[in-house]
């Protein structure tokens, strides 16, 4: 397990890290908001363990830039006892927890234990493609962060093609999975909901083309961005 912790003063920072060495855990310190916002984005943790005021940036503004831009990396946030509106703040930007100071470090690794168990069972709920993201359970859609306002039936259909991404899919495979029962092959009900789609993206995102493809003559395909041509 590697930890990324963003905390400026030096005492929390030392006894944290000796507490993790001690118990195999690799940890990597930062004192600085806009250091440590560059370690974050640049990937690679188990969990991020970020304090709150910080030199450069805080650590809230750490927490949302990195939300927005797609980094879902688990969040622990060290909070003062007199943080509780930060707490809250944190938790609706994204954080999957917070301890307030003091704490032991064994409180603080049960902690990263319990979020990482906790962020593991709700990631199998998670489909994320390029910079779409459902949540199967509250069957939230969103693009690069942004709430995407889908019915049933388009989340239903764009879940359907993006579990294979690339794989071409007939409007007849698509009718009898996302409407469950025979129509006529000739109706537009498929076009009809992908169109509606599209507009619903593109309504929030800045990107031109659409992560739904139609291949002509055959039907539609989810936009694979591991083969960007
Ligand atoms: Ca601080």
């Amino acid at each position: 397990m590697k930890i990324l912790l963003v905390e400026d003063e030096q005492r929390i920072a030392d006894f944290v890290c000796a507490g993790f060495r001690e118990r195999g855990i690799a940890v990597i310190h930062c004192g600085d908001g806009n250091e440590g916002y560059l370690l974050a984005a640049g990937g690679g943790y188990d969990a991020i363990v970020l304090d709150i005021m910080l030199p450069g940036r805080d650590g809230l503004s750490i927490l949302s830039g990195l939300r927005r831009c797609g980094n879902h990396t688990p969040v622990i946030l060290l909070t003062a006892r007199n943080e509780l509106d930060d707490r809250v703040d944190g938790l609706n930007l994204g954080a999957d927890d917070y301890l307030a100071k003091p704490f032991f470090v064994e409180e603080l690794i049960a902690r990263i234990h319990a979020m990482l168990r906790r962020v593991s069972g709700e990631r199998q709920n998670l489909l994320c493609v390029g910079e779409l993201r459902l949540d199967r359970i509250s069957r939230e859609a969103s693009w690069a962060g942004q709430s995407v306002d889908l019915t049933g039936r388009e989340f239903n259909l764009i879940e359907y093609l993006m579990r294979s991404p690339g794989r071409v899919f007939t409007r007849t495979q698509i009718l009898e999975h996302v409407w469950g029962y025979d129509f006529d092959p000739s109706t537009n009900l498929v076009d009809v909901c992908i169109q509606r789609i599209r507009r619903k993206i593109a309504g929030i995102s800045s990107c031109e083309t659409s992560p739904i493809e139609s291949v002509r003559g055959v039907g539609y395909r989810y936009h694979d961005p591991d083969k960007e041509h």
